[in-house]
């Protein structure tokens, strides 16, 4: 596939859903020793709502889709990471406005509102230890990937949220409950970054099948 129809997002979604459902009890448990040990259960319920409330309509374009998705998480997820996604995907639709499907090109302006959006919302900065650790070394590899089929730049994107992912674990934490724990918060992986991972995966899974 070389562009993301409404419906490829859906599906995107759904995956996702189901991963989070998958890896409920690992994010939890991630979200334990630096948090309150819900991020799973977040995760989970919030992208059921999701799924459920996609299967419910079809979508005459990708901003309807993640307008969607955005309206659910805010209603059904609470802590930080509700509001988070809700703007990642709210962030998204305002790029994807008017696109019945999304080029390589519209999902990385789409990806770098995303990041724009949870930075604007959320005040945390690359390095310290959240999803946005994730999400802005995937925009970096999106951007340097244009040009490229859209699978493979979709890959390389995913690959290096799982990096930054990884990279979160020697990281003191200054946002979220995690920073609570000042120096303590080193050691463990960032439990929003892991979300974030398995969201870009799940949508270059979709794009590679
Ligand atoms: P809560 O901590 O309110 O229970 P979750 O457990 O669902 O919410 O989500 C925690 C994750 O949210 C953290 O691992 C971190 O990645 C992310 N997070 C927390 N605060 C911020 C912030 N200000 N900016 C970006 N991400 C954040
Ligand atoms: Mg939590
Ligand atoms: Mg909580």
């Amino acid at each position: 596939m070389d562009v993301l129809s409404a419906a490829t997002l859906v599906t995107w979604i759904n995956r996702a859903a189901d991963v989070y459902e998958r890896e409920k009890a690992y994010l939890t448990e991630l979200d334990a020793p630096i948090g309150d040990s819900d991020h799973g259960e977040n995760m989970a319920r919030g992208f059921l709502a999701v799924k459920a409330k996609l299967a419910d309509q079809s979508f005459p374009d990708a901003a309807a889709v993640f307008k969607t998705a955005a309206m659910t998480l805010l209603s059904t997820v609470g802590g930080a990471s509700g509001p988070l996604y809700s703007t990642f995907f709210l962030s998204a639709a305002v790029k994807a406005a008017g696109k019945a499907e999304l080029t390589l090109a519209d999902w990385t302006a789409c990806l770098d509102a995303a990041l724009a959006g949870i930075v604007q919302r959320g005040k945390a900065a690359l390095g310290d230890k959240t999803m946005i650790d994730a999400l802005s070394p995937a925009a970096d590899a999106l951007r340097q990937a244009a040009g490229k089929p859209l699978a493979e730049a979709l890959a390389l994107s995913a690959a290096a949220a799982e990096t930054g992912m990884k990279a979160t674990i020697p990281l003191v934490a200054h946002k979220g409950r995690a920073s609570y724990l000042g120096d303590r918060s080193v050691g463990h992986q960032d439990p929003g970054a892991t979300s974030t991972h398995y969201l870009l995966k799940a949508l270059a899974d979709v794009a590679a099948a």
